[in-house]
């Protein structure tokens, strides 16, 4: 059942709100504009019903105040007001309010505009899902990582803190898709990206599908060595699924990584190392697959078991 939140001083205006609601959608009643705010904060509302005047803070504030909270940036406001003058209701509208009602109001075209928002609501927010997430593995998809990167980018080069950018890609796939089918191609994906996935687990690792059975990874505060050394362990856990592979490169699905970690300055470029990565991965291929290749962007390369010495053997 969808919840709906009703921020209004006046109870007796709250309850009736609730009365007309409360037998399709769960009603949740806050008396200051204080409460509604940190209720809203908590989510899981599909839209909010504000009461213009209110003696800690008027409805317009705390418009402004949802739309700048990630939380509640997309959920639907409609404003409830006896302020029927047409100046309040072009400033509602204007500053992103769905609706604007008046009091007093017909119960039933009330009802009719909550129930169409919230229609809108999830159409909306389906949309926006779609459209952002990759549909097979549930990671971020490729318009996602274009988006991501450029600001991601930027934060690093902001903070002077190393990124990295890593390329991955499954190991002689289109051998696997002729050997068990697409369907089965497809399952494979989802898996590689779910076990990839467990491993960015802070709010600075992002994970996309680049395409196909391609994948991107970027890191924000790891130096070159750790960053490799996690690729390394991903690399690892992926064979480690033991996914049954017709494959000359091993028994079992693998993906080969290429990698790059640099410390932004200005006037670099994130395409020039993003084709860095790209390279690395393009050896990794060469030198025999299921491997990560690592650069710190020029001076030295890192090669997974092939003799190299890694970052912390050296140490
Ligand atoms: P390499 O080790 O050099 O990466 O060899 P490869 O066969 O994986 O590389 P190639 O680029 O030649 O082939 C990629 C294959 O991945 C071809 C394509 O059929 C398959 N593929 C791409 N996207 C999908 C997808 O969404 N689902 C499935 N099942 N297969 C896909
Ligand atoms: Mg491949
Ligand atoms: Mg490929």
């Amino acid at each position: 059942m969808d919840q709906i939140l009703v921020i209004d001083d006046s109870p007796v205006q709250a309850e009736f709100l609730r009365s007309l609601l409360v037998e399709n959608y769960e009603v949740t009643i806050c008396s200051t504009a204080a409460e509604g705010l940190e209720k809203a904060k908590n989510g899981g509302f599909s839209l909010i019903l504000l009461d213009i005047i209110m003696p800690d803070m008027d409805g317009f504030t705390m418009l402004r105040e949802l739309q700048e909270t990630a939380v509640t940036k997309y959920v639907p406001v409609i404003l409830i007001t006896s302020l029927s003058d047409v100046q309040n209701e072009e400033r509602g509208l204007a500053m992103g309010a769905v609706d604007y009602i008046t009091k007093p109001f017909s119960p039933t075209i009330a009802r009719a505009r909550v129930n169409t928002h919230i229609r809108l609501y999830h159409y909306q927010s389906q949309f926006r899902r779609q459209a952002m997430v990759d549909e097979l593995t549930g990671i971020a998809n490729r318009r996602r990582y274009e988006e991501d990167s450029v600001i991601r980018w930027r934060e690093a080069m902001a903070l002077g803190l190393p990124f990295s950018i890593c390329m991955f890609d499954i190991d002689k796939f289109k051998l696997y898709n002729d050997t068990y089918g697409h369907p089965a191609g497809d399952k494979v994906i989802a898996s590689v990206a779910r076990q990839a996935a467990a491993y960015f687990q802070r709010a600075t690792d992002f994970l996309a599908r680049y395409g196909g059975e391609e994948f991107v990874a970027i890191l924000i505060g790891n130096d070159a060595g750790s960053a490799f050394a996690l690729m390394r362990q991903i690399r690892k856990a992926i064979e480690d699924l033991q996914i049954p592979a017709s494959s000359p490169v091993s028994p079992w699905v693998t993906v080969s990584m290429g990698g790059v970690t640099l410390t932004p300055k200005k006037g670099d470029s994130y395409d020039t190392y993003l084709k860095i990565a790209d390279t690395m991965l393009y050896d990794a291929k060469n030198m025999g697959r299921n491997m990560v290749i690592w650069s710190d962007a020029g001076r030295r390369q890192w090669v997974e078991d092939k003799g190299t010495p890694t970052p912390e053997e050296e140490a």
